[in-house]
């Protein structure tokens, strides 16, 4: 697995001074370029909770986005994307939330300028370059990636950078806003805040981060179904949907405000009163919640077996309950429990295709990549992807001149 490993090595390191020089390369510098880095994310556990004000224990990964740049006068940015093999500009004085229609990836990254100036945070123009080991819109957060990575870009480092909380949330608001895609707070959260060898339990109320140290024996192991991703429509109907559930309970509970106010015994007295569908979803949100923290002490207590169950209690109950799986998803999941090693398996992120994630213990990486590749394969056709991560620090910078 040495080829997925090691995916960002620092700049200290020969491979990783070999991607820094080959950016820079690119970039034509006159001198001495910046360079900062900002990672993707997979999510442990606590899916669709975030929007609901929950609990979720994402992970910083090392599968990241690099960004040289030099800063120049101009107010403005000039940034080159290497995956995509495009160059695109915009002005910081022509700056305005688009339709949805008509956005493109460097959407995200004037959206992050505009929030930042929504905030009262000056910018600096630069001409830059990115590359990226992040899967673009596979659910590994590319899109947060390159938020955060442009917000230390465009950051006039006359001004103190605020917290990573807060800068999560002005990503967040890019993205939501000015791309138009509805996101929780939690892949910006994660690729700002992350730290090595820890997951981060966000309470996506507060905006408050605690680490969550992994366990050392364990690995995690992403696996990409490469199913067609469905997201949108559905996603935003569940949002709809545990609005409408908040919205029948608050009728008769006095002060609920969001599913994080609902705990089990109250959604069980009010979901009588809801389209059954409705209490479906809410119940998912409701007990999800209940298993992000039951996994942070069972991650906290080296507690394997109960790992195993609440990762396929979460599935199942994404699956039938809110019905955001797959049958791809389903699959991914059914062929890692058959590796012997696995200790845990789900899906991860938004479903409707996408990745699962996997807790393994070391030396285990390679049997599931290959299970996966034949059996996966063999019955779906697709072509899966199989990625052992680290937890990773959050974003920052790696190169100043
Ligand atoms: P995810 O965040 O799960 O990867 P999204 O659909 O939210 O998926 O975000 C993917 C989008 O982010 C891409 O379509 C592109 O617009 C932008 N993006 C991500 N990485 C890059 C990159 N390396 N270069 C240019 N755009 C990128
Ligand atoms: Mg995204």
């Amino acid at each position: 697995m040495s080829d997925e490993h090691a995916a960002n090595p620092s700049p200290k390191t020969t491979a990783g001074k070999a991607r820094a020089d080959a950016l820079q390369a690119v970039l034509h510098a006159s001198g001495p370029a910046h360079i900062v880095r900002a990672p993707g994310r997979v999510n442990l556990i606590g899916e669709y909770t975030d929007f609901n004000l929950g609990f979720v224990l994402p992970a910083a990964i090392d599968r990241e986005i690099w960004l040289a740049f030099e800063a120049w006068e101009r107010p403005g940015v000039e940034l080159t994307s290497v995956e995509l093999n495009e160059t695109r500009s915009f002005d910081f004085d022509s700056l305005a939330p688009k339709a949805r229609s008509d956005t493109t990836w460097i959407d995200y990254v004037a959206g992050t300028a505009w929030a930042m100036l929504e905030a009262g945070l000056p910018l600096r123009g630069f001409r830059g370059v990115l590359d990226s080991t992040i899967p673009l819109g596979s659910g590994l957060s590319s899109s947060a990636a390159l938020e955060m990575a442009s917000s230390l870009a465009l950051a006039d480092p006359r001004t103190a950078r605020p917290p990573a909380a807060r800068m999560a949330a002005i990503a967040q608001r890019a993205e939501n806003a000015y791309v138009g895609v509805n996101c929780g707070i939690m892949d910006q959260f994660a690729s700002a805040a992350g730290r090595a060898n820890n997951a981060l339990l966000i309470d996506c109320r507060s905006n408050e981060a605690t680490l969550t140290p992994l366990p050392t024996e364990l690995s995690i192991v992403v696996c990409d179904t490469s199913a067609p991703r469905r997201l949108g429509i559905d996603y935003n109907k569940r949002r709809e949907e545990c609005e409408l559930g908040v919205s029948v309970i608050a009728q008769r509970e006095p002060g609920v405000k969001s599913l994080r106010d609902v705990d089990a015994a109250m959604l069980a007295r009010n979901i009588d009163r809801m389209p059954e569908e409705v209490g479906r979803r809410c119940q998912h949100v409701v007990d999800e919640n209940e298993r992000v923290m039951e996994t942070v002490v069972a991650l906290r207590d080296g507690d394997l077996a109960a790992l195993g169950r609440l990762f396929a209690a979460s599935h199942n109950s994404l699956r039938d309950l809110l019905e955001v799986s797959c049958p791809e998803l389903d699959l991914m999941v059914e062929i890692a429990d058959t590796v012997p090693g696995v200790i845990a398996s789900r899906m991860t992120g938004g479903g409707f295709g996408g990745c699962t994630v996997s807790l393994v213990t070391h030396g285990t990486e390679e049997a599931l990549r290959e299970t996966v590749m034949r059996g996966y394969t063999a019955r779906t056709g697709l072509s899966p992807k199989v990625y052992a991560v680290a937890a990773v620090d959050g974003a920052g910078e790696l190169l100043r001149p």
